[in-house]
């Protein structure tokens, strides 16, 4: 009797085992070069903390698939940083240049950053970016635009945005000058929607990969976010940044530091709460915990996150690849708006005071001429009386 329960126990835990097995083994979506780089990354270069030789490994495999591109220039830029806990480490940017046929000194950068968190295998944050990263870089090869386009795997995102701050530092007035646009890639297949974070108020080239993104067979839903939208939620500064970059920290924050128009790619929900975080499919958080893995992505989400990195990669190349959206997106310096930064509560508080105190000087004047007027009308009264009755007319009473 023992013998055939403890035959049954076996049986169904082998049996409670099978689905995700299964689900694991049916995942081959390797006709999406997004999953195709995404489980080629995961796999072969496995966890990438800042500062670690996963990191370097992840460097290295980023530099060869870039190298294997025809028409990019491929380079390293290592540097050294100091993190929070004071330890010096060392980390690198892959950066990869399709240069234009025509002459032109402009460019547009696409980036994603590499390394991840100690906890789970950083596949939605950022094996998702840099899939994307990929793939567009993959489909744009071919195409001569009228603007360099420059890759850039960034490195040590998760230990302060120190890939993009040294990145920024090394680019002259004039590289930040011929900068078009920034488009950053961070996490983009966990949640229900696609987020396309535009600067400030006026987002007219953010419309055009909302609407590139829209208009594709994914049926993944694109949506325009204002950066503006999270000010006040987000007033104070953090590592130095202007507070509206605080509201969705990742590596598009230096560019924006440095008067860049950027453009930011985000995936989630944020009509529920910790958005950032979950979606309707799936209500476990994802996001820098043990269920960013591979196995527990495809499992929960099923196709669903390849189709969302698959929309992002539509959106940039479409926006990019049209002439006339390339016009548009010349002029994205023009669309940043300085005015915004009114709307921020200390700002108002200080309007405040000053309307409260203007409006009690403006009343004691008023008050005071009011007196004035008084006494002046009680002159000009007592004068008349005295004025209009000649003395002789008194004796005649
Ligand atoms: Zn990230």
């Amino acid at each position: 009797m023992r013998k055939l329960i403890f035959i049954i126990l076996i049986v169904c835990l082998i049996s409670s085992l099978l689905p995700l097995t299964a689900y694991a083994q049916t995942a081959d979506w390797s006709t999406y070069s997004t999953y195709d780089y995404l489980s080629r990354f995961i796999n072969q270069c496995g966890k990438r903390v800042a500062g670690t030789s996963g990191e370097v490994t992840a460097s290295n495999w980023l530099r060869t698939e870039f190298a294997s591109m025809s028409g990019l220039e491929v380079s390293v830029q290592p540097f050294d940083y100091t993190d929070e806990d004071n330890a010096k480490a060392s980390s690198s940017n892959v950066i990869a240049i399709k240069q234009s046929s025509q002459a032109t000194d402009t460019q547009v950068i696409i980036c994603a950053h590499y390394d991840c968190v100690m906890t789970g295998e950083g596949v939605f944050d950022n094996g998702s970016g840099v899939a994307v990263l990929l793939a567009v870089a993959d489909s744009l090869v071919a195409q001569d635009l009228p603007f360099d386009v420059v890759f850039v795997a960034m490195g040590a995102e998760e230990a302060g945005m120190y890939g993009s701050q040294y990145y920024v530092s090394q680019m002259t007035q004039a590289d930040i000058g011929n900068t078009l646009l920034v488009i950053n890639i961070d996490s983009v297949s966990v949640g229900d929607y696609i987020y396309v974070y535009g600067e400030d108020v006026k987002t007219d080239y953010t419309q055009l990969f909302v609407n590139a993104g829209q208009n594709n067979d994914y049926d993944v839903t694109v949506k325009s976010k204002p950066l503006y939208k999270d000010i006040q939620l987000a007033y104070t500064g953090y590592g130095g940044y202007p507070y509206y970059q605080t509201a969705q920290l990742s590596d598009h924050s230096s560019f924006r530091s440095a008067s860049i128009p950027t453009v930011f790619f985000f995936s989630g929900n944020y009509d529920v709460s910790l958005g950032y975080q979950v979606s309707s499919q799936s209500t476990n958080e994802v996001m820098h915990t043990s269920s960013d893995t591979l196995s527990y992505i495809n499992e929960k989400l099923g196709i669903s996150h390849v189709l969302k990195m698959e929309t992002v990669v539509q959106s940039i190349t479409k926006t990019l690849t049209s002439p006339q959206n390339a016009t548009i997106i010349s002029t994205a310096r023009e669309h940043m708006v300085g005015w915004f930064w009114l709307q921020t509560w200390p700002v108002c508080i200080v309007v405040a005071l000053l309307f409260i105190v203007s409006m009690v000087i403006a009343l004691r004047h008023l008050n005071k001429l009011r007196k004035q007027a008084i006494l002046d009308d009680y002159e000009v009264k007592t004068d008349t009386l005295f004025k209009s009755v000649p003395p002789d007319d008194i004796y005649k009473l």
